[in-house]
């Protein structure tokens, strides 16, 4: 989590260029912000102390307007893991002498017996962070060695998984140093940046380098050296060119994020199904080679990968192990070398994937990266590729990269039974009904849903088959945009306990398409409206037991997408009646890159 940019060159407004560069990065981190300035000759200060601005909440409307003129800054937007969102305990931190800056993402995980040594040594903390201890450390190291051996000892003392940023006042240059957590350098004339996501710094440069596990980036405004942080040796920084579009930060006529990208999935659909046959084949035929094959994600993509089990089974005969992130590496030991993991991932940095994939690699096992993110971590780890060309996605609640993973999977599945043809034509379908979802009556029906359904404190989700994941993506885009409870379950399950919860009005929503699991799926809505529940249909039919009926088009097995989409709407109507900014979700941030 958390947003980093950097900037080292000959412009003099170098606090304002990371200000803007902090404003797009804001996505993975908002719970405060943080901006540090180096004194240089055009700013001589007094002291040569760091100049520091820093905020607890959201930018929102702040500015910076009374930054000194500098030309070497970096800033920070923090997902807070250790110590309360305060402005205190924002980034950058400094050292006792003010002089050292630091920004940081991740956790150190043996902060606190550090923190004691460093203490008894005479160190005075001001905030309750990890952070703060990585800065008095290099300060210590800086007592014997320079800014650079200070910077690669203390972080080879951490344990866990993390990225730094420093400055020291005086040192032309900014060092960069990572373990886990995403860093990237642009390559400019005269100046050069560094930033937690590539996208950040295109505006500036497309030239980049993807900073490695334990490489240490050394920048000054001419140039940038890359070292190894083990043993201080130069590395041949691999530079790339990216190519990536660099409109995405425009809202054009849509509100909020969150629903441009919610309405572009249409489109994207439309391009998935008529995407690239070779590439899709070629991944399915090295899953035709593997004897066990786990599908793996986090969150909403983990029930992608539930989705995926169902379809491969359903469409190719091909068991397919659905698993999470964050629990795969405690059961992974029966990997080797005829497995294989295709892992799905939005940002390509989910750490809980990429320590699973590690340790996967590690088994021999095969890897295949499913992502939104060209040159992410992940991608660059897989052995096989599938980039999503979803376009960025900045809301942080998924909804177009998620759809995405599923039309390829549909994709997938039938190259695997041979029949790729029928998978295209399903996700033209699906692309159909997901543009008659989007028009204005459809829209209008939802919303009006929604107002109902506004002060609701539990909602109940319930599908079969293709139709289970569908719920559980529809109750965790409600829980984490409207803040409303939501249980998504396997519609059998209903019995085995949750209906117990179910009383006179609770709203239950059931995904009821043309499929094998219609008649036991409306059993279970029956159920739910015996025990005077207050029954939402999503059909491409309409029902006597529906109190509310919400109309998707049928697309075969492709119907899932349209049925996650109209939850997605749902979600995204309850938060805005609710006046909550759907881009930004309370306690949340995208692209998890904390365990
Ligand atoms: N652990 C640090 C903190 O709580 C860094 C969090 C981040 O990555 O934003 O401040």
């Amino acid at each position: 989590m958390c947003g980093i940019f950097g900037y080292i060159g000959k412009k003099i407004n170098a606090g304002e260029i990371v200000f803007e560069g902090l404003k797009f990065l804001e996505y993975r981190g908002y719970d405060s912000w943080g901006v540090a300035v180096m004194p240089s000759e055009v700013n001589p200060k007094k002291n040569s102390e760091i100049f520091i601005e820093k905020k607890a909440g959201k930018i929102g409307t702040s500015t910076i307007s009374d930054m000194p003129r500098a030309n070497i800054s970096f800033g920070h937007t923090r997902w807070a893991t250790h110590g309360k969102v305060t402005t205190i305990n924002a980034h950058p931190h400094l050292d006792c002498t003010k002089r050292i800056a630091l920004v940081h993402n991740g956790i150190i995980e043996n902060y606190e017996e550090i923190k004691r040594k460093l203490i008894k040594k005479g160190h005075k903390f001001i905030s309750e962070t990890d952070s703060e201890v990585a800065v008095h450390l290099i300060e210590d190291y800086m007592k014997s060695m320079d800014i650079e051996s200070a910077t690669r000892h203390a972080f080879l003392e951490f344990e866990g998984l993390n990225a730094f940023i420093v400055m020291n006042s005086g040192d032309e240059k900014i060092l960069a140093v990572r373990n886990g957590s995403p860093l990237v350098i642009g390559y400019g004339k005269n100046e050069n940046f560094l930033a937690s996501d590539a996208s950040a710094i295109l505006t500036h440069t497309r030239t980049v380098h993807f900073i490695n596990d334990f490489e240490m980036a050394i920048l000054s405004k001419e140039k940038i050296i890359v070292k190894n942080v083990h043993t201080a040796r130069l590395v041949l920084a691999k530079r790339v060119n990216l190519d990536w579009k660099t409109d995405f930060s425009d809202l054009g006529q849509y509100p909020n994020f969150m629903f441009k990208e919610i309405n572009e999935q249409s489109q994207l659909i439309f391009n998935i199904a008529k995407s690239s046959a070779k590439l899709i084949q070629e991944i399915a035929d090295i899953i035709k080679t593997r004897k066990n094959c786990y599908l793996l994600g986090c969150g909403s993509a983990s029930y992608v990968a539930i989705a995926g089990s169902y379809l491969f089974a359903k469409l190719a005969k091909k068991q397919m192990n659905p698993a999470v992130g964050s629990e795969f590496g405690y059961q992974l030991d029966f990997l080797n070398k005829d497995s294989l993991v295709i892992a799905l991932s939005q940002s390509g940095e989910t750490m809980d994937i990429l320590e699973s994939v590690k340790k996967a690699k590690e088994n021999r096992a095969s890897i295949v990266a499913i992502t939104n993110t060209v040159g992410s971590t992940l991608y660059r780890e897989a052995d096989y590729k599938l980039p999503l060309n979803a376009g960025i996605e900045i809301s942080v609640a998924s909804t177009k990269a998620l759809t995405a993973k599923l039309s390829y999977l549909i994709l997938i599945a039938h190259a695997l039974a041979g029949n790729m043809k029928e998978g295209n034509n399903m996700l033209l379908k699906a692309g159909r009904s997901t543009e008659k979802l989007l028009g204005k009556d459809s829209l209008k029906k939802i919303k009006k849903l929604a107002k109902k359904l506004k002060n609701s404190k539990n909602i109940f989700v319930i599908g079969r088959g293709l139709s289970y994941p569908a719920s559980l993506e529809t109750a965790i885009k409600i829980k984490e945009i409207a803040y409303i409870h939501a249980e998504g379950m396997a519609a059998g399950e209903l019995k085995h306990g949750p209906l117990a919860l179910v009383e006179k009005g609770t709203p239950c929503i059931s995904f009821l398409p043309n499929d094998e699991t219609y008649g036991a799926n409306l059993a279970g809505a029956m159920e739910m409206k015996a025990r005077r529940g207050f029954i939402i249909g999503i059909s491409a039919k309409p029902h006597e037991v529906f109190d509310y009926y919400l109309h998707v088009e049928d697309a075969g097995v492709a119907t899932i997408i349209p049925n996650i989409i109209t939850g997605q709407l749902l979600a995204y109507y309850l938060a805005t009646i609710k006046n909550l900014d759907p881009d930004k979700p309370r306690n949340l941030a995208k692209s998890v890159t904390v365990k």
